[in-house]
């Protein structure tokens, strides 16, 4: 056989691991994270394998070279343990299946580069100082797999010249260093949009939705599938005399007011209510499904709670009240910026009967 194969190889390689980057930059992305994109990836890796492998170059009778070795040597990295098991046991149940003279050989050098694979993943990353060094360090691991040559039958390990071994080894090892490279870009591209994102939608202090992301949920929430009777409210609340507490005990003390009052607030609501920090020390509710009586009642809830929780770290501790505005209304008629301006004037006048309560609007 001459060195064709090598180059056939090269480019094959290349172009298979193209489609294998953009079919794992898709299934991060539709995953949801954790397991579930831990199964997805193993199952594209283990996708990738099989395909490879039928396709082969065959060297002599039963026994080939395909793609299989750099998905092996990187699914542990990129889809964990539940993948790598997968990518495994896929890969080496076929090679089992497809037989020949090297099937023996070829499923014990799977299960060499699996292992190898998960090895050195679990190596943490602070021991590879150096770009690439990591899938430097997976692609020679894999090269162990060359081991189990040794049960191959003598008349085609007879058939197999270092120099098809060495140039095996070192399309492997190109092979895992480019998809670990292009794999971590992808994979560190959508954390950090992920990041970014939630960084553009929560507010630092109070760890709440900020008045952009507000809009968005409110759409979201109070869509006709999603909220079918079209009916809501929405509670708007600001601290009482907060400007005091910022000058009586400093303004880092009234951070840590603001966070555990936006944490109340939260906990007297449902998961499926949205509560956005609206600037200042002023917070919006927004409770689909909730018609305007049960509102005040749920407006009476955070108020006796935030009236009766200690504020830690102030001697004595500290307490402050909320005034509330609520206002109830149905999408059908009244749009949620009509509501927060209900509301809002329902605060106002709040503020104006003597603060610690909650007045009321109907939107409609
Ligand atoms: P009122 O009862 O009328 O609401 O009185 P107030 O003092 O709370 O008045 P107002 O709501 O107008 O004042 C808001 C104050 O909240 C002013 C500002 O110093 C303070 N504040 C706004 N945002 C923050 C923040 O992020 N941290 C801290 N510590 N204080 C804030
Ligand atoms: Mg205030
Ligand atoms: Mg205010």
């Amino acid at each position: 056989m001459d060195d064709s194969w090598l180059f056939i190889g090269l480019f094959r390689g290349l172009a298979f691991s193209a489609l294998i980057i953009l079919a794992f930059s898709k299934v991060i992305r539709v995953t949801s994270g954790g397991l579930s994109t831990d199964i997805c990836v193993g199952l594209l890796f283990a996708a990738a394998g099989f395909v490879s492998m039928s396709d082969p170059i065959t060297f002599a009778p039963g026994i080939f070279y395909d793609g299989r070795v750099p998905v092996l040597a990187l699914a542990y990295t990129f889809s964990g343990l539940p993948g790598a098991i997968i990518t495994t046991a896929v890969i080496g149940g076929y090679r089992l299946w497809l037989g020949g003279a090297g099937a023996t050989s070829g499923t014990i050098g799977i299960l060499i580069v699996a292992a190898a694979g998960i090895l050195v993943g679990r190596i943490p990353n602070r021991f590879f100082k150096l770009r690439l060094s990591k899938a430097a360090s997976l692609g020679l691991a894999s090269s162990l797999s060359t081991i189990s040559i040794v049960a191959l039958p003598h008349a085609a390990l007879a058939m197999l010249s270092w120099r098809v071994l060495l140039s095996v080894n070192a399309v492997n090892i190109v092979g895992v260093l480019i998809l670990h490279d292009f794999l971590s870009h992808e994979r560190k591209g959508l954390r950090l949009f992920r990041t970014l994102e939630r960084d553009a939608a929560v507010d630092p202090l109070t760890k709440l939705a900020n008045r952009r992301s507000f809009d968005a949920k409110a759409a979201n929430v109070l869509a006709p599938a999603q909220n079918p009777d079209g009916n809501y409210s929405v509670i708007m609340i600001d601290i009482d005399h907060f400007k005091s507490v910022n000058d009586t005990y400093g303004h880092d003390t009234g951070d840590g007011v603001l966070a555990d009052v936006a944490s109340i607030v939260s906990n007297c609501v449902r998961k499926s209510d949205v509560v956005a920090r609206f600037g200042g020390e002023e917070i919006a509710v927004l409770l689909p499904g909730v018609d305007h009586t049960r509102a005040v009642i749920v407006a009476e809830k955070i108020r006796r709670r935030i009236e009766a929780h200690e504020f830690a770290g102030t001697n004595p501790n500290m307490r402050v009240t909320v005034s509330l505005g609520a206002a109830g209304a149905n999408i059908s008629t009244t749009g949620v910026e009509h509501a927060l301006k209900a509301a809002d004037a329902a605060l106002y006048i709040a503020k104006r009967n003597g603060r610690n309560r909650v007045e009321t609007a109907l939107a409609a």
